[in-house]
């Protein structure tokens, strides 16, 4: 019996399970996998939760995003609320955007032997964990930026 955790999908491929777009490789194990199956909820919890993005602004995205995942880390941070958070604490892969990739970039961390680069410390409780990755997602997902 291979240990569970080294055969989860990555969260690329659970965000593809939430949207349907996942091989049926991925979809099977999803439907095998309490813990995969809870993921892909809480991503589409989330992303119903927020679904009614707000109309396209043209204006300085990054700028607004950045504010908005500050408020996003805080809602699901509460306990940090009052710590001096960068803005874009999720935006691991520092591209000045937080998507997916940055949840996928802890996740893989996770599974590597190599220890985690401290940035990869999203809620900042000085352990790189799942919950970086969680936090991360959710931010990912709360940003909405699927294209
Ligand atoms: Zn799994």
């Amino acid at each position: 019996m291979p240990d569970p955790s080294a055969t989860h999908p990555d969260l690329a491929d659970l965000e593809a399970a939430r949207t349907g777009e996942a091989p049926a490789d991925v979809d099977a194990h999803v439907r095998a996998c309490e813990e995969c199956r809870r993921m892909v909820a809480e991503l589409a919890t989330c992303a119903r939760a927020l679904a009614p993005v707000p109309p396209p602004v043209p204006e300085p995205i990054e700028a607004r995003r950045a504010l908005l995942a500050l408020g996003i880390l805080r809602v699901w941070a509460p306990g940090k609320a009052d710590r001096s958070a960068p803005a874009l604490v999720a935006d691991v892969d520092g591209n000045g955007v937080v998507d997916i990739r940055d949840a996928f970039l802890i996740a893989r961390a996770l599974r590597s032997t190599a220890a985690p680069p401290s940035r990869f410390d999203v809620n900042g409780d000085r352990v790189v964990d799942e919950r970086d990755v969680e936090l991360a997602a959710h931010a990912a997902v709360a940003l909405g930026r699927r294209s």
